[in-house]
């Protein structure tokens, strides 16, 4: 239903929550959130919060060392599984290295979930996003770019994804296929959101991402190209929005 992510140098969750609640208005059943922890040790990685219910309720359930400057977030609105905590994106894969966040429907998630318990995946949750966390896992891929181009080359239906690795930390990688997609770009700061509202309150440099497309976010810089890998050229458009 619902996407914001952020790349830069403020703390992330709270603006990421901030993101969610412009989003509210959408209607949702669950949130979550995902953050790149600036922790050390084993504070380290990838660290994840959500709740069934309302944004209040995700942000009751943070856990108190939650900083880090790169993370994304979701209200969910089900389709595939009912409402419920573990249902709520972000989805992991099996290691707890990628976190997925995605709008839309997977059509051929039962094909891939039976292939992927047939190689040993264990699902947590019953949704049909899960399937792209364990493809982005596994595949091949030596950039994170590559692993999530492989996993939606075998995905059908419709998509608007943002994906973190604890392996890449300074970016996050981006799809469109079916389900908006929109980059804000900021100064040493960069947004994702599937809705304006979302983006208004940081910048009104605005790229729409078309289907088909896929865009990196770094802090400093960002780039977009089709699944295929070929850029694709991303002016910014300035938003009007009365505040
Ligand atoms: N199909 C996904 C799910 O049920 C995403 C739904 C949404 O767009 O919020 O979890």
């Amino acid at each position: 239903c619902g996407i914001v992510g952020y790349i830069g140098k403020r703390d992330a969750a709270p603006l990421l929550l901030e993101g969610l609640q412009r989003l509210e208005y959408r209607g949702y059943d669950s949130a979550g959130i995902a953050i790149h922890s600036s922790g050390t040790g084993k504070n380290a990685g990838l660290k994840t919060a959500k709740a069934k219910g309302r944004v209040r309720e995700l942000e009751s359930r943070l856990p108190k060392r939650f900083a880090g400057g790169t993370g994304i977030a979701h209200t969910r609105w089900a389709t595939h599984g009912a409402p419920s905590d573990e249902n709520a994106h972000p989805h992991l894969d099996a290691e707890g290295t990628v976190a997925v966040v995605h709008n839309g429907i997977v059509d051929n998630a039962a094909e891939l979930r039976a292939k992927l318990t047939a190689d040993g995946v264990t699902f947590v949750s019953e949704t049909d996003t899960e399937v792209i966390s364990h493809l982005v896992g596994r595949a091949q891929g030596a950039t994170l770019e590559e692993k999530v181009r492989e996993a939606v080359a075998v995905i059908e239906g419709t998509y608007g994804i943002a994906v973190l690795h604890a392996d890449f930390p300074d970016r996050i990688v981006v799809a469109r296929n079916g389900s908006p997609v929109l980059l804000g770009i900021g100064e040493h700061e960069m947004l994702v959101a599937s809705d304006v509202a979302a983006l208004v309150s940081h910048t009104r440099q605005v790229v729409t991402l078309d289907d088909g497309e896929m865009a990196t976010l770094k802090a400093d810089d960002y780039r977009t190209y089709t699944t295929e890998g070929s850029r694709t050229s991303a002016t910014p458009e300035t938003v009007e929005w009365a505040a």
